[in-house]
């Protein structure tokens, strides 16, 4: 991919491709890929510099709709490609993104290593609790009575994960909920996220008007988190329990040291040790 050399920083759009999404109208990763290409645009980070790789499933999509260097990875596995690439280029700003299937289903087993690996990552996962490639089966974020699926008519009655609870428990040291009707707060968010010197988990809620209509209404129930970002992980853990999935905001950031495979063991291990004292054990 050849860039053309400017003496301007880009603008969002030029962090776009020419390709036109093929995402359903009033699909929510229309916003996310607004919000990315904001956020790098703000961060006025050379294309050239950024990777954006991705799993499987329509959120995956979102790598061919930028101008970046990208990967389309196997389902569940962008985390293990964006570790590698980050291994090798440790200059690079790499991001991550899928859904929430791709990232906790299929490669949840990559998800759980990455937040305690806390390699300088920075992972969104568009949670629209479905998987729409496929046409609209429960995912590992379903609610257990959602009965509109075919395969599930009776609702999947296996609980949800709690993707920030999950991050949370593993070891993420950045994690954060933003929602695509707030394509400039969740904007913000990525610009803070990209920021962190460690694996930075961004939850974007994604409406899927096609299998999920109702998520429509999510609109009029996500609201900011009253409190502000916490470093106690037992209060971000509190934080999380007590709310419905709606807040948005960022719930918990800590300086326990980033690991970059062959330059020292993640830096300051015994700081960041201290720094992360009454760490989870749940
Ligand atoms: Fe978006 Fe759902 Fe359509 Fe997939 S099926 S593109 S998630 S609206």
């Amino acid at each position: 991919m050849e860039h053309a050399q400017t003496s301007r920083p880009p603008g969002p759009k030029e962090y776009k491709s020419d390709l036109k999404p093929i995402w359903c109208p009033g699909c929510g990763d229309f916003a996310v890929l607004n919000a990315v290409t904001k956020a790098l645009a703000f961060l006025e980070l050379p294309r050239e510099d950024v990777a954006l790789i991705t799993g499987i499933g329509c959120s995956s999509r979102i790598a061919a709709y930028t101008s970046l260097y990208g990967f389309h990875g196997l389902h569940g596995r962008a985390l293990a490609l964006a570790a590698g690439l980050k291994a090798a280029r440790k200059d690079l700003t790499v991001l991550v993104a899928g859904g929430d299937g791709d990232g906790l289903s299929i490669g949840g087993n990559h998800f759980i290593h990455a937040c305690r690996r806390n390699m300088d990552l920075t992972y969104v996962m568009m949670d629209n609790e479905v998987y729409g490639m496929t046409k609209g089966q429960a995912s590992p974020t379903t609610a257990a009575d959602w009965s509109q699926s075919k395969l599930t008519p009776q609702g999947s009655r296996i609980r949800p994960l709690r993707p920030a609870s999950l991050a949370l428990t593993a070891g993420a040291t950045f994690i954060a909920r933003g929602f695509t009707g707030d394509p400039n707060g969740l904007a913000k968010i990525l610009v803070e996220a990209i920021q962190h010197p460690g694996f930075a988990f961004v939850q974007a809620l994604s409406p899927c008007p096609t299998f999920r209509p109702e998520q429509m209404e999510w609109k009029h129930q996500v609201r900011g988190f009253e409190q502000e970002t916490s470093s106690d992980p037992m209060e971000a853990a509190r934080r999380i329990r007590a709310d419905d999935g709606m807040s948005t905001g960022i719930i918990y950031r800590s300086d326990y040291p980033a690991f970059q495979p062959g330059s020292g063991a993640g830096g300051d291990v015994a700081a960041g040790m201290a720094a992360i004292e009454g760490e989870l054990r749940i």
